[in-house]
C-alpha cells in the first residue's frame, strides 16, 4: 500500500513542478500584505539577550551563575491600639557577584503610601466614571494617609552610624569602602510605620477594623527594609515601587521575633521556635492531631474561642519566635479574631501542613474550603514542578485580598452575614487561595524578577492555577462533581478573545512591564496563561509540555530565572522551535484568526487545461515534449466537462492508466482505492498570530476526519495557504479549530459552507439522514 501511494504522490509532484516553473516564468502577482513575509518564524536573535556564561543559551544557569543572599535578624512589635509597627533589623548582605559593590539599595515600599509619595500623582487618566465610597474619600475628602517609614537610625556593626539617601521608596546605604565579591557586611535599621486600613484602595498590607467588635485583623507584608536584589541582568534593581509593579528580592535566612497582644494568635513565614510558649495546652494537643490527621483538617483555635478572645483586648504581650530559611521575603497575619485549622498532606514522602486563619465573619465558608484549596494547591503545583519545599502553607481571610509571601497568603472571600454564600463566592474563594498558595512556586521559590516582569510569576501562577482548579473534583469531589467542570475564570482558549480582539490602544504586549499597561489582569495574568494552556494542549502536546515546563522549575527554583531562561528552556527540553510562538503572543498585540475561504472542486483529465495549454504555447512545447501528464479540471471553469464527474481517475486519464499499468503487478492494482474527489482548499489567517491549523472535515457520508496542519504551515505565506484533498468520498463541510482551542478571535469565517450558506448544508445533511 505505501509503494503506491509513492506512485501517485510522484504524479503529484510533477504536476507541482510544473507549476512552480509557471509561476517563475510569468509576471510575479501582486503580492498580499505579509505574503512573503517569513520574520514571523525568524529565530529571536534580536529580542532575546545573548547568552553568557551566567545564563547558558539552554536556558539553564550558566557556569558562572551567581545570586546575593541577604539574611535578617529582626524583632518586630505590633502596637494594636495606634495600629503602629515598630522593627529592628540586622540585615547581613553577601555579595557572591564578581563586582565591588560601592553602596547598598535597600527597598522603602510602604513609602508608597508616605504624604508626600509621587505615586498619586502619576495618573493622567482624568476623571472616573465613578467612584468607590471609600476611594472617593480618599482621593477627595481625606488627609493623605501618612503611611511611609519613619527610618530612625542605620548603622554599622559596630553601632556607628550609616550614611543613607532615600530616594522615594528606595534607600541607598552608604557603605565607607566598597563591599568586594566575595564578601559580606552587616548594618542595622531600626524603623516604625502607620499601619494602614488595606481595605481601603486595596493596599497588600494592612488591617481591617471590625467596628461591631472594635478588633483589628492585620495581614502585613513588605514591612520591613528589605534589600534590593542585584544581579548579573540588571545591576541593582532599583526601580521605584510605584504600586503596580510587585517585588524583586533576593533569598536569605529570617529570625524573626514577633511581639504582639498576648490574646492574639499570629502566624508567619517560617518554623515557629517557641511553640510551647505560645500555645495553651489544648491548642498542643491538637495540633499534635493534626500532625497527623491526612484527610480533613483539625481545628486548633475554634470559632468560640476566638469569639471569646475578640472580647479580650490584653494588654500583656507575647512573642512569637520563627524561624525561615531560604525565603525571599517574610509576611505575618495576627488577630484576636482568627479561628486556625491545620491538615498535613503528604508531600515527596515528607509532610506539609497545610493551614488556614481566618476570622468568624469567614465562616462557615473558610472552614468547609479554604484547607483544601492549599492541599490540592501543594498537590497539584508539586507534580508539574518540585515537591513543595517549605513545611507549612497558609491561607489567611483577609478581605478583598490576594497576596503572597513565603509560607503565607492573604485571600478573599466572605459569606454573606447570615453565612449563606454563592457558588460564585465559593469558586472565587477556592480560586483565589490556589493561585496565591500557588506562588509559593512562582515567584516565591522560582524568583523571578516581579516589578520587571509581572507575567513571570503571575502567568505562569494562572496558568498552574487552571490545572489545579480543573483536578479539585478529583480529590474533593464534594465541592465539585467529577462529571462537572470547574468554573475557571481564566486558562480556557475563549476567555481570552474579548481582551485579544478588543481596542489595541488598550493592549500592550505580555513583554510589558507591569507599570505601563492598561489591563494588567488580561495582560499579566489571562493571556500568558491562555498562551501556556494552548502551548500545552495544541502546540506542543501535554508529555513535552510538562517535561519542558518542569526542567523550567527545577533548573530555576531557588534562583532568579530571566523570561529569555523560561522560553529557552521550554525549547531547549522539548526540541520544538517555539520561537514564532513567543514572538506572536508574547512580543506582539497580534491576535489568532484563522478561516476557510474557498474551496474549488477538480475532476481528474487527460486533457491539458488552458493554463497548461498556454505554458506549453508560451514555450512552443507540445505534448510529446513532456512526461505523461494528468491534469486537474476544476468543476467551475472551461476545462470542465460533465463526462469527467463520478468516474475513477484512471478511466478519465490515460496517462495515469498507462503509468499504473507499466509500474504496478495486477494484485497491487487491484488493491488500489482511486480517489473521485479532488479539492482545493483555501485558507486564510487575517489574524497576525501563526498557529496550528486545525481542520475537521465532514463527508457526505456523514464520518469525520480532522487534520492539524502544524503552524509551519504559514511559514511562507502568512496571509493564506492552500491544500489539495484527494478522497473517495464528497467533502460537504469544513470547520476550522473546531473545539475553540486557539483563542480564534472571529468564528464567522471558520466554517465552510459558511453560515450564511449553512441552510443549503442543512438541507444536505437532512437529505442524507432520509
Ligand atoms: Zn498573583
Amino acid at each position: 500500500m505505501n509503494k503506491i501511494k509513492y506512485c501517485f504522490a510522484s504524479v503529484l509532484f510533477l504536476i507541482g513542478a510544473v507549476a512552480m516553473a509557471q509561476e517563475e516564468g510569468d509576471a510575479k502577482p501582486e503580492r498580499q500584505p505579509g505574503h512573503y513575509n517569513q520574520s514571523k518564524f525568524k529565530q529571536m536573535y534580536e529580542e532575546f539577550a545573548t547568552p553568557n556564561t551566567y545564563r547558558s543559551a539552554s536556558g539553564a544557569p550558566g557556569p558562572d551563575y551567581y545570586q546575593q543572599q541577604a539574611d535578617y535578624v529582626m524583632d518586630i512589635e505590633l502596637d494594636d491600639k495606634n495600629a503602629r509597627i515598630y522593627g529592628e533589623e540586622t540585615i547581613t548582605y553577601h555579595n557572591n557577584s564578581p563586582d565591588d559593590l560601592e553602596f547598598l539599595w535597600v527597598q522603602l515600599d510602604q513609602n508608597v503610601r508616605a504624604k508626600d509619595s509621587k505615586s498619586p500623582l502619576r495618573n493622567g487618566d482624568g476623571v472616573n466614571i465613578a467612584y468607590t465610597a471609600d476611594n472617593f474619600a480618599e482621593t477627595f475628602v481625606n488627609e493623605p494617609f501618612d503611611g511611609g517609614f519613619n527610618i530612625e537610625f542605620v548603622k554599622d556593626a559596630n553601632g556607628k552610624p550609616l550614611s543613607h539617601t532615600i530616594n522615594q521608596t528606595m534607600m541607598r546605604v552608604n557603605i565607607p569602602q566598597p563591599l568586594k565579591s566575595g564578601e559580606k557586611i552587616s548594618f542595622s535599621i531600626k524603623w516604625w510605620y502607620n499601619i494602614p486600613d488595606h481595605t481601603v484602595n486595596r493596599a497588600r498590607s494592612g488591617y481591617e477594623y471590625f467596628p461591631k467588635d472594635g478588633n483589628r485583623a492585620y495581614v502585613i507584608a513588605q514591612f520591613f527594609p528589605r534589600m534590593a536584589v542585584y544581579s548579573d541582568v540588571e545591576g541593582w534593581q532599583n526601580h521605584q515601587f510605584w504600586g503596580s509593579g510587585e517585588f524583586a528580592l533576593p533569598f536569605g535566612n529570617y529570625d524573626v521575633n514577633i511581639t504582639v497582644p498576648a490574646d492574639h494568635v499570629l502566624d508567619a513565614t517560617g518554623v515557629l521556635l517557641n511553640r510551647d510558649e505560645v500555645f495553651s495546652k489544648e491548642m498542643m494537643k491538637r495540633y499534635k492531631e493534626a500532625q497527623k490527621s491526612y484527610d480533613k483538617p483539625v481545628i486548633i483555635v475554634t470559632q468560640e474561642e476566638a469569639e471569646a478572645a475578640e472580647k479580650g483586648f490584653s494588654e500583656k504581650k507575647k512573642t512569637w519566635k520563627f524561624k525561615a530559611n531560604n525565603v525571599r521575603d517574610y509576611g505575618f497575619a495576627t488577630s484576636r479574631k482568627f479561628i486556625w485549622d491545620m491538615q498535613a498532606v503528604k508531600i515527596g514522602g515528607k509532610d506539609v501542613m497545610a493551614v488556614s486563619l481566618y476570622p468568624k465573619e469567614g465562616n462557615p465558608l473558610w472552614e468547609e474550603q479554604s484547607t483544601k484549596a492549599v492541599v490540592q494547591t501543594l498537590i497539584t503545583y508539586s507534580k508539574h514542578t518540585f515537591d513543595y519545599p517549605y513545611h507549612k502553607a497558609i491561607s489567611v481571610h483577609a478581605k478583598n485580598q490576594g497576596m503572597e509571601y513565603p509560607m503565607i497568603c492573604w485571600n478573599y472571600g466572605r459569606p454573606n452575614e447570615d453565612g449563606t454564600y454563592s457558588d460564585r463566592i465559593k469558586f472565587g474563594m477556592i480560586s483565589v487561595i490556589i493561585h496565591e498558595v500557588g506562588h509559593n512556586f512562582f515567584p516565591m521559590i522560582v524568583n523571578s524578577d516581579e516589578r520587571q516582569w509581572g507575567w513571570m510569576d503571575e502567568g505562569l501562577d494562572t496558568f498552574m492555577q487552571y490545572l489545579a482548579e480543573q483536578e479539585f473534583g478529583k480529590n474533593y469531589p464534594e465541592v465539585i462533581a467529577p462529571n462537572e467542570k470547574y468554573p475557571s475564570r481564566r486558562g480556557e482558549p475563549a476567555k481570552i478573545v474579548p481582551y485579544m480582539s478588543g481596542d489595541q490602544n488598550f493592549i500592550s504586549p505580555i513583554m510589558s512591564n507591569p507599570e505601563n499597561v492598561h489591563q494588567l489582569g488580561p495582560n499579566a495574568y489571562g493571556k500568558p496563561a491562555t498562551a501556556l494552556n494552548i502551548l500545552r494542549e495544541t502546540v506542543m502536546g501535554q508529555e513535552l509540555f510538562d517535561h519542558a515546563f518542569k526542567t523550567y522549575a527545577q533548573r530555576w527554583k531557588f534562583k532568579h530565572p530571566t523570561p529569555e531562561d523560561f522560553f529557552r528552556t521550554m525549547e531547549d527540553a522539548s526540541a520544538v522551535d517555539l520561537d514564532w510562538f513567543w514572538r506572536s503572543w508574547f512580543y506582539t498585540t497580534d491576535y489568532v484568526d484563522i478561516g476557510v475561504k474557498g474551496v474549488k472542486k477538480y475532476y481528474v483529465s487527460n486533457k491539458p487545461t488552458k493554463e497548461m495549454e498556454k505554458y506549453m504555447a508560451d514555450r512552443n512545447l507540445t505534448e510529446a515534449d513532456l512526461p505523461p501528464l494528468v491534469y486537474l479540471a476544476e468543476e467551475d471553469s472551461e476545462d470542465f466537462v460533465p463526462e469527467l464527474k463520478g468516474k475513477s481517475p484512471t478511466e478519465t486519464s490515460q496517462n495515469l492508466k498507462e503509468f499504473m499499468m507499466d509500474n504496478m503487478t495486477e494484485a497491487e492494482r487491484t488493491q488500489v482505492k482511486e480517489p473521485k474527489y479532488f479539492y482545493e482548499i483555501t485558507f486564510e489567517k487575517p489574524g497576525g498570530i501563526p498557529m496550528p491549523l486545525i481542520v475537521e472535515y465532514t463527508y457526505a457520508d456523514g464520518t469525520k476526519e480532522s487534520i492539524t496542519y502544524p503552524p509551519q504551515i504559514w511559514r511562507k505565506n502568512d496571509a493564506e495557504v492552500s491544500r489539495v484533498m484527494a478522497s473517495q468520498k464528497e467533502l460537504v463541510g469544513i470547520v476550522v479549530d473546531p473545539k475553540l482551542e486557539t483563542a480564534d478571535i472571529d468564528t464567522t469565517n471558520n466554517a465552510w459552507p459558511s453560515k450564511d450558506e449553512k441552510s443549503d448544508f442543512e438541507k444536505f445533511k437532512e437529505n442524507i439522514k432520509g
